[in-house]
């Protein structure tokens, strides 16, 4: 069975064509500047070199997808012949409120649900939405199931996931801890617990997917009991542009004195803060902080040190909240590949019983145990991979 599994951007696509019988990406592709000049497609095929590179306009998702489709049937970059070959199309949707708890197989009233949503996700769930709506149309009678980056968050207790504001605006606009990257948390944290060689019922797990978006899970048996994002991915850690958390008085406060509206404030926390804000909109990227901070630039090494901080108190507050942990987690981008701020992180983490090993921590992308033999937590290293679960997710409910 091969399942095209799809996340779409407001203005770019990024899809997988996945053999189910081995689990395996045959095609890797894409498409950026959808509805905007310039718009391309590249894809990958596995096993060759070079890419395959269509620049041609499109002007929305559907001909951004017939597109794809014509990519995945390229004689030379593609892996069909024909795209009857597509026997599902799993769709990554941002946020499943509380409707929904796991993935779905897609039909007249998940759409509804997923459409309700827009409100919570503005910028994401209409995106998912348009690639939705443009499968339907272009692959009319293929299976299509939607996998929610909220939805494994959806065991937290009330305790975790109501904020301390009236009551009453929980019940109006569902003002409540949400979380995200929920796909991730849940794919690593199961390798975590196969690594360990435990079942995943008697295992105490923190997740740390540190990318440019970045969040902690604390994973309690299985089942998501808090998480660092919120209401929207704004809350919890430091990020590439994001603030994270920060005292919410500083909003109305710059409202005020910057004479700042609504919109402009959303961008500054989202876009121009973060590691990009504390470092005078140096860069985004945790390389170039490394770099510069390596270099001697104090604003550089503050960010990378406050960062750093912030992970801890997480992970401190979620063994507090558990009662334990057996496995601290690293993945996405920065996780699986700084280093350095894995080490920095779990510096002065031994009271806690955790040791990471320096040498076996010199690793990138790979699944590795990073702790010393004798760490009472083990830490590890599991790179993420969302496509696979949502393919998993779209086989299981389409079979
Ligand atoms: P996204 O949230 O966009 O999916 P990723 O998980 O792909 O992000 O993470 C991208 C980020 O990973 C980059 O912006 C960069 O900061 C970081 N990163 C990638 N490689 C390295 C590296 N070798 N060292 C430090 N950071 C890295």
């Amino acid at each position: 069975m091969k399942i095209l599994v799809l996340n779409c951007g407001s203005s770019s696509l990024k899809y997988q064509l996945i053999d189910m019988t081995n689990e395996e990406a045959l095609c890797v592709g894409l498409v950026e500047r959808i509805g905007i000049e310039g718009s391309v497609l590249k894809q990958e095929k596995e096993g060759v070199e070079g890419k395959l590179i269509k620049e041609q306009p499109m002007k929305n998702h559907q001909d951004a997808i017939k597109l794809v489709l014509e990519a995945l049937v390229d004689e030379t970059y593609g892996a069909v012949k024909d795209m009857k070959e597509i026997d599902a199309v799993g769709h990554r949707v941002v946020h499943g409120g509380e409707k929904f708890t796991k993935s779905v197989l897609i039909n007249e009233e998940v759409k509804q649900g997923i459409k309700d949503c827009f409100d919570l996700a503005p910028l994401h769930n209409p995106a998912n939405m348009m690639g939705i709506e443009a499968c339907e149309e272009i692959l009319p009678g293929v299976p299509m199931v939607a996998v929610f980056d909220t939805a494994f968050h959806q065991t937290m207790p009330k305790k975790s996931y109501l904020y301390a504001l009236p009551h009453e605006l929980y019940k109006k606009y569902g003002i409540r801890r949400y979380g995200f990257h929920g796909t991730s948390h849940k794919y690593v944290s199961q390798r975590a617990a196969s690594m360990l060689g435990k079942d995943i019922k008697d295992t105490k797990i923190i997740t740390c997917h540190l990318g440019n978006g970045a969040s902690i899970a604390a994973i309690d048996g299985g089942k998501c009991i808090d998480t660092s994002m919120g209401f929207t991915p704004l809350e919890g850690l430091i990020m590439g542009t994001r603030c994270g958390a920060i005292d919410s008085a500083i909003i109305t406060f710059l409202m005020e004195k910057e004479n700042l509206d609504a919109q402009q404030l959303t961008d500054l926390m989202n876009k121009k803060s973060g590691v990009y804000g504390m470092t005078d909109y140096l860069s985004s990227d945790f390389r170039d902080i490394e770099k510069a901070a390596a270099e001697g630039n104090e604003l550089a090494q503050v960010a990378l040190d406050s960062y750093d901080q912030t992970v801890k108190k997480y992970i401190g507050s979620y063994i507090a909240e558990m009662n334990g942990v057996d496995a601290i987690v690293f993945t996405a981008g920065v996780g699986e590949n700084a280093v350095e701020t894995r080490e920095n992180i779990m510096k002065n983490m031994d009271f806690l019983g955790m040791k990471l090993d320096k040498e076996a921590n010199k690793v990138r992308g790979k699944e590795t145990v990073i702790s010393t033999e004798d760490s009472k937590v083990k830490i590890l290293l599991v790179p993420t991979n969302e496509e696979l679960v949502i393919a998993r997710d779209t086989l299981e409910l389409v079979k």
